[in-house]
């Protein structure tokens, strides 16, 4: 691998050129173990950013990140294992809703989760601010309760994709997140390593996401198909919007709370509708039902019967979490301060900027800023008014929750921006644009 040198990788691709197979890999491995400075990879990152890569380079990214580290091997749990995958939202509740739905139908959901990224949250925090709750265990342990629950959800291992686990931190804090290659490569390798053998992946658009638009995610979701099957996976990808927060609640107790309150059937209509959809494909797709359709039958029918909150709540119990907290939100930590935040002016709510709320939310404390930072697991947006609701002049738009109210005060303005107030009644654009199968 000597005859590659860094400087002149970066150089390659700053000038827009297509990197070989073997020049990718020499990045990935020597990235990988320490022997290339974080400052060379950032300004090869940057690169990717703004010069892109061809389908072959994406190909070869993907596999060198799934490549260098474990695969896991989940033959030893009967059945089709499937695994659904978001490419980030805000207010992206849904694998708390989606996973224990489908394992309630008997789908086998081996699950690795993200962590926070930009102005996005992750289902690992997520479920961290249930107390008691693990996000890591042995990967003997991990199968055994896979086979006796049907559904087990961990953080990324060290080992699995520790290539993405770098990058993906270095990523958050250089502005280099929304990127096609970069978020193909990282999605996927972490889909090829876990051992799973289907995958739902949700693919978002619009402002609060990574894809600015519905072409944009569908190429995403087309090239993540396609890499998926050319692995020998079945994969689906739903086109999704994100130009509200999906629900109501933004943060990490506030969104595992209106996860349940969903599991229980009282959840927003957004997420609802959303969740069952992905939950059918899940079950369908994980060898439990003949169509889509049957999926989504035996999705509603577990959510109806409560058995999609009884597998919730076993998740949580087998993970060491108190499951409890379903019927008791006071055994969340309580943020110490709220603050609303007022329209200015009356009319209908035409436009929520997702971003700018997933911003302000990490000002709240409910995101990291660096790589380092320690979360507020109580902190967080609870909207008051979605798209196309009434609103009348010093009415709460939000509010805002958190253990400091300096940085309150800091997000406020932000959460404010983000509402944009008009004359007319608008419509909420549709949810779903699109499944590639
Ligand atoms: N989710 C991931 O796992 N990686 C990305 O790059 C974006 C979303």
């Amino acid at each position: 691998m000597d005859k590659w040198n860094m400087a002149d990788i970066i150089l390659a691709k700053r000038d827009g050129g297509a990197l070989s197979g073997d020049a990718i890999k020499y990045f990935i491995d020597e990235y990988t173990r320490g022997a290339i400075p974080d400052y060379q990879a950032a300004a090869f990152l940057m690169a990717v950013y703004y010069k892109g890569m061809d389908r072959d380079e994406i190909f070869a990214l993907t596999a060198a990140m799934a490549e260098s580290g474990d695969k896991v091997d989940l033959s030893s749990i009967e059945g089709t294992k499937v695994d659904k995958h978001s490419s980030g939202g805000v207010g992206d509740k849904t694998t708390l809703v989606v996973a224990p739905l489908a394992a309630a139908c008997g789908a086998k959901i081996a699950k690795m989760s993200g962590r926070g990224l930009g102005f996005t949250g992750g289902t690992v925090d997520k479920m961290e601010s249930i107390p008691g709750m693990r996000t890591s265990m042995r990967p003997e342990d991990f199968i055994a309760q896979v086979n006796s629950i049907g559904i087990a959800v961990i953080g990324q291992t060290g080992r699995i994709a520790p290539a993405d686990k770098k990058i993906y931190a270095l990523r958050d804090v250089t502005a280099t997140v929304d990127s096609l290659p970069l978020i193909t490569s990282s999605i996927m390798s972490k889909k090829l390593a876990s051992g799973s053998d289907a995958f739902v992946l949700d693919v978002k658009y619009g402002s609060g996401s990574f894809m600015a638009t519905t072409e944009a995610a569908e190429e995403l979701g087309r090239l993540m198909v396609e890499i998926g099957n050319k692995a020998g996976k079945k994969t689906a990808a739903f086109i999704t919007g994100m130009e509200e927060p999906l629900g109501y609640g933004i943060g990490n107790s506030i969104e595992v709370l209106e996860a349940i309150e969903a599991l229980k059937g009282k959840g927003p209509k957004d997420l609802e509708y959303l969740c069952l959809r992905l939950a059918a494909y899940m079950v369908y797709i994980g060898g439990r039902a003949a169509s889509p359709e049957d999926g989504y039958g035996m999705a509603k029918a577990a959510l109806e019967s409560g058995a999609g909150l009884e597998k919730f709540r076993a998740f949580v119990e087998a993970q060491g979490g108190n499951p409890a907290v379903t019927d008791d939100p006071e055994l969340f930590a309580a943020p110490r301060f709220s603050m609303d935040v007022m329209a200015a002016q009356p009319g209908f709510v035409g436009h929520i900027a997702a971003r700018n709320i997933g911003m302000a939310s990490q000002h709240t404390g409910a995101g990291r800023e660096t790589k380092d930072d320690e979360i507020d697991m109580s902190a967080g947006i609870i909207l008051r008014k979605k798209v196309g609701d009434r609103v009348e002049k010093g009415e709460a738009l939000c509010t805002l929750f958190g253990s400091d109210t300096a940085k309150l005060e800091a997000a406020a303005p932000l959460a404010h921006a983000a509402f944009m107030i008009g004359g007319e009644a608008k419509r909420p654009e549709p949810l779903i644009h699109s499944v590639i199968v």
